[in-house]
Formats: structure tokens, C-alpha cells, sequence
């Protein structure tokens, strides 16, 4: 058989069976372009492989924005693996259940358990973390296996050789290139062969952190912190999703709307009060949770349609993350899809017996995540015109349903 073809076969039997230990037997210079948690990822896993790993981040310190994510049981599945259990439940909160509920009134249109139930089901838990933390506690993995270069911005990569030319002129050479700079990324125009850009969805994000202190006081909005759940509220054009975070200290409220000309920015602020006054009208906990928002970050929300390729022809470059399938946060995936991307590089890459292996070896890594980041990038617009139905006969559909299932759940 030919080996890529083999090679995929074996790993697709194997890519769900923690990673064995096992060392390359040719230890290759890589460079991974991006510092974010998909490079972090590849850095841990690739490094543990036997690879000699230098990651390349452009800015000039390391540290992650104010704003929670989700992770879902395919990501806390790796990251227990990877020992991270103990430190994850020490800082994460597990929410009980996900609930919908209507903008204007509140009525709860949805509702499934979570909780253990996630573990039963699929086999790991389903955590909500402060992305400084989960940034962290990876940044921590890697570190052993990694030399990290801060300020070094990449601005051209030839991908024959393969080198990168930083900003400050320095030419690296190595033997492969990961490009994990995330969804402005400059090493995917290399691998494309021209210009190309993630495109404007329509849809913008605010995303704000408050104490849940002042939560805690009121009566209404008592019960979001004394049980954690996953909560969203879906309007016309617009939803927002809000949970706890750090030991229910903190609350993360994500706050979508349609794009007035927002940057793609981690760390533009946007005006609170412009914030507001696009969710006037939304039920009274959404309007008092927004009430004690100070600061909003804000986000012009970008994906693409899935690429061709995420592999030079040369066989030398190789992207992950953002950088090859930006999506919408609309199903939490986006961190996931760039780690699992880099637990999957890494194991294939245990297994380099000999340098002429490589094209192969990336040839399988594309086959093994293509379809599964495709398909996710795909169901999260789904979910863009699921969540934002205007009142009517589509919206009532959805509510119908939804709440046909959330009676068979409650009984
Ligand atoms: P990034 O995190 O963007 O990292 C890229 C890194 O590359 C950065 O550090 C950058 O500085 C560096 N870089 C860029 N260019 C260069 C260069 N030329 N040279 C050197 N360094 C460079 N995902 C989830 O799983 N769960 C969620 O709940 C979730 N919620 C989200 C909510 C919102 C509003 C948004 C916008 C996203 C959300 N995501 C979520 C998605 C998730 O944040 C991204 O998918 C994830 O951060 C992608 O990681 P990455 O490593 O590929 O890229």
C-alpha cells in the first residue's frame, strides 16, 4: 500500500488511544509559528514526540484575553489524558445543565442535563474555564519541550527550503514548518499560494467578564450563580450566552449582534453602552447582567469555507487551528478543533521513522481532521440562523421542538 495510505489506516485505528510514549526515531527541527492554544498543542505534543520544537510568537509577552471559554468533553478528554485532571477542577466551573430562553420573556424554551451526565455520555466532563487559565495550564505543558521566542513576528516564509524571515530580519531554517497564527494567518496565504482572507459572518461579539458579587445580591440573577448552567438567550439577529467561571467568582456574558464594523481584534473594547443598547427590550436578567457590564471587548466575527489544503505542495508547511478552519463560536469548537489538530500532528509524528516520511505523514494528518474541522466550521453557521430566527413561524418551529424535547427530558 502506499505509506500514506497506511499510514492513515493505522492512525485512524489508533488516534483515539492515548498517546503511548512512543519517540520518533528521527528527531526533526519544527517550527510553529503562533503561541496560541492550538500552537501550544502542537508544541506540547510534537515536543513529547522527540521533535525539537521553537515557537515563533509575535507578541511580546505572553498572556491571554479576559474572557471565558467552553470547553467541551473532546477537549477535557485530552487534556485529562495529558494530566491535567486535578489542576482542571480546581479551576473550572462544571455547569448543570444548558437552558434557552426566550429575549423577551425569559421563558425557558430548552433545558438538557449536563453535569455527570457528560462523562456518562461522552466520557469526559464539559467544563466552563477562564481562557487565561486554560492558556496557561497548556503554555505550563509545553514549556519543557519548547524554546519560545517572543516578539518575532513572522513576515515571509519560503516554504522550499523551509525557512521564516522575521520582522527583525533573522532567517530560520528548519525542517517543517506548523503555521498556528490563528485566523489572520500569514503562513496560509504561503500554503494557499496567494491572498486569502476568513470573510466578515454578518455578526459581531461583545464578550465581558463581571464579579458575581453584585449577581449574588439580586434575586433574579442569585440562581444563575447558585447553579451553573450553560445559559443562552436567542433573539432576532441576535443571542447571548452567559456562565460561570473561576469557582462561580466570575460570570463570562457573550453578547452577539450584527456586525456595525467591528475589527477582528482579541482585544479591541467596544463602548458598554453602545453594548446595551442593542439588547433594550431583552428580558430583565439580560438587561440587569448587561447593566453591571464596565468594559466589553469586541469581536467582528470572521471564518471561511473550508480550504483545499492545509498542506503545502512542497510537503514542508502544514497549518492548524484558526489558521486553516476559522468558525463561529456558535457550538465552542474552535479552541477544541486547533488542540485536538495538535494531539493528532503530534501522535502521527511520533511515529517518523525516516525524514522522506514527512509529506506522508502530513498527507494523514490532513486526511484524519479535514473532515471533522470541515463539518464543524459548516454546523456552526448552521447554528448563526438556528439561534437567530425573528419571531415568527421559523422561530416558533424551533421553539416547538425545542421545548418538546426539554418536556421529554423534565418529564
Ligand atoms: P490563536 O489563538 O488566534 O493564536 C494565534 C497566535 O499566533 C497568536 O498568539 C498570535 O499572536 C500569533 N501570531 C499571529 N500571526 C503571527 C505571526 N505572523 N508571527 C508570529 N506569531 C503570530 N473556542 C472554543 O473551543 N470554545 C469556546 O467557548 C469559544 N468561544 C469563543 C468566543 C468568541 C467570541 C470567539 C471570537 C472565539 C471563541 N472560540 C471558542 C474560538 C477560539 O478562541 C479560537 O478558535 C482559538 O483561539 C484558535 O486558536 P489558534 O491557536 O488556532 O489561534
Amino acid at each position: 500500500k502506499p505509506l500514506a495510505t497506511s499510514m492513515v489506516e493505522d492512525a485512524m485505528k489508533k488516534i483515539e488511544v492515548l498517546y503511548d510514549g512512543r519517540k520518533a526515531k528521527v528527531a526533526l527541527d519544527i517550527v510553529i509559528v503562533g503561541c496560541g492554544l492550538g500552537g501550544l498543542a502542537a508544541a506540547f505534543c510534537l515536543g513529547q514526540a522527540g521533535h525539537k520544537i521553537t515557537v515563533l510568537e509575535s507578541a511580546p509577552a505572553i498572556g491571554e484575553v479576559g474572557a471565558g471559554i467552553q470547553t467541551t468533553p473532546n477537549l477535557t478528554r485530552l487534556l485529562i489524558r495529558w494530566g491535567l485532571d486535578a489542576v482542571l477542577k480546581e479551576i473550572t466551573v462544571e455547569p448543570e445543565a444548558l437552558a434557552f430562553h426566550r429575549w423577551s420573556t425569559g421563558e425557558r424554551v430548552a433545558y438538557t442535563r449536563w453535569g455527570d451526565r457528560m462523562e456518562r455520555d461522552h466520557g469526559s466532563p464539559y467544563y466552563h474555564i477562564h481562557r487565561a487559565d486554560l492558556h496557561k495550564i497548556l503554555f505550563d505543558l509545553a514549556t519543557p519541550y519548547m524554546d519560545l521566542r517572543l516578539n518575532s513576528r513572522v513576515i515571509a516564509v519560503d516554504p522550499t527550503i523551509p525557512t521564516v524571515t522575521l520582522m527583525s530580519g533573522e532567517v530560520i531554517k528548519t525542517d517543517l514548518i506548523v503555521g498556528a497564527d490563528g485566523i489572520k494567518s500569514l503562513v496560509r496565504e504561503v500554503v494557499v499560494g496567494g491572498p486569502d482572507k476568513p470573510v466578515p459572518t454578518g455578526d459581531a461579539a461583545y464578550r465581558a467578564i463581571i464579579s458575581t458579587e453584585s449577581m449574588l445580591k439580586d434575586p433574579l440573577l442569585k440562581p444563575l450563580v447558585d447553579t451553573p448552567e450553560m445559559c443562552g438567550w436567542m433573539g432576532p439577529d441576535k443571542h447571548v450566552m452567559a456562565y460561570n467561571i473561576r469557582g462561580k467568582k466570575e460570570y463570562n456574558i457573550v453578547m452577539i449582534h450584527p456586525d456595525d464594523g467591528s475589527v477582528e481584534s482579541w482585544s479591541a473594547e467596544g463602548s458598554a453602552d453602545t453594548m446595551r443598547s442593542y439588547f433594550v427590550g431583552w428580558e430583565p436578567r439580560v438587561t440587569k447582567l448587561l447593566g453591571f457590564v464596565k468594559t466589553a471587548l469586541q469581536w467582528k466575527l470572521m471564518d471561511r469555507a473550508p480550504l483545499d489544503t492545509w498542506v503545502h505542495p512542497e510537503g514542508k508547511i502544514v497549518l492548524l487551528g484558526d489558521a486553516c478552519h476559522p468558525m463561529l463560536p456558535y457550538r465552542a469548537q474552535g479552541s477544541a478543533m486547533a488542540i485536538e489538530d495538535g494531539a493528532v500532528i503530534g501522535n502521527l509524528f511520533s511515529r517518523l521513522t525516516d525524514r522522506s516520511q514527512v509529506p506522508a505523514l502530513l498527507q494523514a494528518y490532513q486526511s484524519l481532521r479535514y473532515p471533522r474541522a470541515s463539518a464543524t466550521q459548516s454546523s456552526a453557521r448552521l447554528n448563526q440562523k438556528i439561534f437567530h430566527y425573528h419571531d415568527g413561524p421559523e422561530q416558533e418551529a424551533r421553539d416547538t421542538s425545542m421545548k418538546a424535547a426539554m418536556l421529554a427530558e423534565l418529564g
